[in-house]
């Protein structure tokens, strides 16, 4: 759980969050750092993620940077990629609350949960071969 709090007068476009990319108005709050050391968090990162996983600001702006400098299709690729990868941890992190619960109810999610996974493993592959084509045809 990371302490994050909304950007007053936050305006469009947001900056990333540092962990899933998506646009968001929320920064971090975190005690131990200067107000310009903040990043950009969403609210959903902010529960799942630990003050220990935030990364500097030099580390998240050069992260950035890189993304923002990375050809269409690799940065949609690696844009997909980041994405299943925060949902696979949303999913697992899903999976673990499941723990103990009784079977009906359970075996529903999981279905809905594989449900999902499937339809992210192929959006990944579609991406995958797209920047594939890209970078054999340069
Ligand atoms: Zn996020």
């Amino acid at each position: 759980m990371i302490r994050v709090e909304i950007e007053p007068q936050a305006e469009a476009p947001y900056e990333s969050c540092c962990f899933c990319h998506t646009p968001t108005a929320y920064w971090t709050a975190i005690v131990a750092r200067k107000p310009g050391a903040q990043v950009a968090c969403c609210q959903d990162c902010s529960k799942l993620y630990k003050v220990k996983d935030v990364p500097t600001k030099e580390d998240w702006c050069a992260s950035e940077r890189a993304r923002r400098q990375r050809v269409p299709h690799f940065r949609i690729a690696a844009e997909d990629i980041e994405a299943i990868a925060h949902r696979a941890f949303q999913l697992e992190t899903a999976l673990e609350k499941l723990r103990g619960v009784k079977g009906g109810v359970k075996m529903a999610t999981l279905v809905l949960l594989a449900d999902v996974s499937r339809g992210l493993i192929r959006k990944v592959g579609k991406a995958a071969e797209e920047a594939t084509k890209e970078f054999v045809g340069k």
